[in-house]
């Protein structure tokens, strides 16, 4: 497949998944980010402001025993409960000397000095001291005694303290409370040593904020990944569905040749030792015809009934698609090429079955994968190639591709790019070969034979283009040029004064579909002024089997407008007799293949003086052609054959040279 075509395929495909895929991954990841950090970061500010609020109650409290020395009992107790009853999370007040003695207590709730948080500071100087300078650890161990800095609230972790054996209580509740805290506090007062239990728990309501905020922007966060989700899955949809049309044939509603071409080439990647494969292409002739009589719509319903019929045969392994224009592609595994032919065949009956009335002609061209094939379109082109190489009226419905139809194929090609250019440089030259009577031994007429003289090629025999240009058409231009040249030679030998004998030219069976051919020939001899006699037209057998009724009109034509008319190759096909009954002729040119081969000595010689007697009765002259050894002539001659053209006498050979060879004659 081209890289353009491939670039066109993955545009239609759009982009990959994975980027997209990655990209969810990535936006889930930045949010629920961002939501755990802001909501770790709100708790651990809550707590950290609960904690640091404590401090300034127990100072509030601690003002009251400022002055403690022998006041009224009655008076402190009632300033502490007015405190207390204004400040609900204050739950005891414990008051001691500097060696620990109780001095006053508003409960009997007392601290345990041995283990407690001690938030220590003299006065207010010292704690904002202790504030400010943040110490390294944020915690120092003074005997029974801890102490915070500002430090250790910021990176206050609450399971961390619980595993350094610190006493404070510290649970998740799972009601109203997230933390629960208590803790004593502690301030010193001129002597006395003021103790604050206080409960600094955070409640659901100190949360209530946050909780709103980053449900509401979880919220947000979940309304974009689902956005993005569904737009996600919304594109992959439509990316199966583009992969699916770009796939789908619209003609059968199966695989297209670019599912063809694609799954080809990975089996032939993933081709194992165990198993060959062979690509087969497949098509039904005369299918134009079949939509000409039926209309396209019902060839298209055809076309659809024939892929079901051959999708059947097809595993899992092999693959299978419609081209055009009738032509099916596979890719097949298989055993040995005796099993492939009978799967074939198996194929043809079932293709045949679709419209069991009807004649359906099918072909098919069969390509072995060799190890090294990777291209399967390449190879579909040499199973094409195959294919092409069976004629037109072919029995046998399967051809296997080898090599040398490759090499055709190229040389085909370089026939076909150079044969117009080739005929305006009269690349193509005339040859003449003579024709010798057997009674006088003289030259008594010569045949046009055309030869290439290619810039780059050299001499290319007329065997090597001259098929081609029958299957092409083009033989129609070369035998009228050919025509042209011996009528200008034959008008320049009569100018000349020399004496003319009549030269044949081929007229090629592509001809005998005009119905003019006939005033066609006239019109290019007459331009010369070159009486008809001295051209000769040899059609060939094979224009036989054409249009009866054109064919015998022509004849007619041409003999009445006195070309001498002759049948070439004489014997070479099947119904030589036959014609020869229907069709009144001069000349008679035995084929050069009654002389060859075993059977040429006994078999041959007797069909062949069998055949000169006919002729003779039918009033025909004969010429033997491909005559190469003296012995033929003698038997020729024995039978009075009338003419011999031959490498006996001599090969075909440039007009200069027949000129020159035979310039007492001529
Ligand atoms: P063809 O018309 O049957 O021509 C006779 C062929 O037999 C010539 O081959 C000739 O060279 C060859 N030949 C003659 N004597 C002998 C012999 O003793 N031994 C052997 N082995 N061969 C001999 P060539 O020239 O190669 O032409 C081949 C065929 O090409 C011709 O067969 C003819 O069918 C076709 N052809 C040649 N020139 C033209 C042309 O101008 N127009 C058309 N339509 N066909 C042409
Ligand atoms: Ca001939
Ligand atoms: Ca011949």
């Amino acid at each position: 497949m081209s890289d353009s075509k491939d670039k066109r395929i993955n545009k239609l495909k759009r982009k990959r998944i994975w980027p997209s895929i990655l990209g969810l991954f990535i936006i889930v990841l930045f949010f629920s980010g961002i939501l755990v950090t802001q909501l770790v970061f709100n708790a651990s500010e809550i707590v950290q402001r609960k904690v640091f609020e404590g401090i300034s109650l127990t100072e509030t409290i601690a003002t009251v025993f400022e002055s403690y020395e022998g006041e009224d009992e009655k008076r402190i107790q009632d300033a502490v409960s007015m405190h207390v009853e204004m400040l609900p999370q204050i739950e005891a007040v414990w008051v001691s000397d500097l060696n620990g003695e109780k001095v006053w207590a508003n409960s009997d709730m007392e601290p345990n000095l041995e283990n407690e948080i001690e938030i220590i500071y003299s006065d207010k100087e010292s704690l904002s001291l202790i504030l400010e300078v943040a110490g390294s650890q944020g915690v120092t161990n003074r005997g029974n005694t801890i102490v915070f800095d500002e430090e250790f609230f910021k990176k206050l972790d609450i399971p961390a303290i619980i595993k350094s054996g610190f006493s404070m209580e510290h649970y998740i509740n799972n009601q109203k409370e997230i933390i629960q805290l208590k803790a004593w506090y502690l301030q010193e007062v001129d002597d006395l040593k003021v103790y604050v239990l206080q409960d600094v728990s955070v409640y659901e309501h100190d949360f209530f904020v946050i909780v709103i905020s980053t449900v509401l922007f979880g919220l947000i966060i979940a309304v974009f990944i689902l956005y993005y989700l569904s737009s996600f899955i919304g594109f992959i949809i439509s990316m199966n569905k583009t992969t699916k049309v770009i796939y789908t044939d619209m003609v059968t509603g199966g695989n297209n040749w670019l599912y063809f071409v694609k799954k080809g080439n990975q089996l032939l990647k993933k081709k194992s030792a165990a198993s060959d494969y062979a690509v087969i292409y497949f098509k039904m002739r005369k299918y134009r015809s079949f939509c000409t009589c039926f209309g396209v719509r019902e060839g298209e319903v055809l076309i659809e009934r024939l892929y079901t019929a051959l999708k059947k045969y097809v595993n899992r392994n092999e693959v299978m698609a419609y081209k055009q224009n009738s032509e099916f592609g596979l890719l097949l595994a298989y055993t040995n090429e005796q099993q492939l032919c009978a799967r074939i065949e198996g194929m043809f009956s079932a293709l045949d079955a679709v419209l069991p009335r009807m004649k359906l002609y099918f072909v098919a061209g069969v390509y072995k994968v060799q190890r090294q094939d990777r291209d399967i379109e390449q190879l579909f082109n040499h199973a094409v190639l195959a294919c092409d190489m069976l004629g037109e009226e072919a029995e046998n419905r399967i051809v296997f591709f080898d090599v040398e139809m490759n090499k055709r194929r190229l040389w085909e090609r370089k026939v076909e790019d150079d044969m117009d250019a080739a005929l305006a440089r009269h690349e193509f030259q005339v040859y003449l070969q003579p024709k010798i009577s057997t009674a006088q031994e003289v030259l008594s007429g010569a045949e046009a034979l055309v030869r290439w003289i290619h810039p780059q090629e050299g001499f290319i025999p007329p065997n090597k283009f001259i098929p081609i240009f029958e299957r092409n058409g083009f033989i129609l231009k070369l035998d009228d040029y050919m025509l042209e040249e011996i009528s200008k030679q034959q008008a320049l030998w009569i100018r000349q004064g020399r004496k003319v004998v009549p030269i044949s030219v081929n007229v090629s069976r592509a001809h005998f579909a005009k119905e003019d051919l006939a005033e066609h020939i006239c019109s290019i001899v007459d331009k010369y002024h070159v009486p008809h006699n001295v051209i000769e037209l040899e059609l060939t057998e094979s224009a036989f089997f054409d249009d009866k009724e054109v064919l015998l009109q022509t004849v007619k034509k041409l003999r009445d407008a006195g070309f001498v008319v002759s049948m070439d190759d004489f014997g070479a096909g099947y119904s030589s007799l036959n014609s020869l009954k229907e069709l009144q002729l001069d000349v008679l040119k035995l084929d050069a293949d009654f002389f060859r081969g075993a059977e040429a000595a006994d078999r041959g010689m007797l069909i062949v003086s069998e055949v000169i007697d006919l002729a003779k009765k039918l009033n025909m002259k004969i010429v033997a052609e491909g005559i190469e050894t003296k012995e033929q002539v003698e038997f020729l001659t024995e039978q009075e054959c009338d003419l011999i053209q031959g490498y006996f006498f001599a090969k075909p050979m440039p007009i200069s040279e027949f000129e020159e060879k035979y310039k007492e004659i001529l």
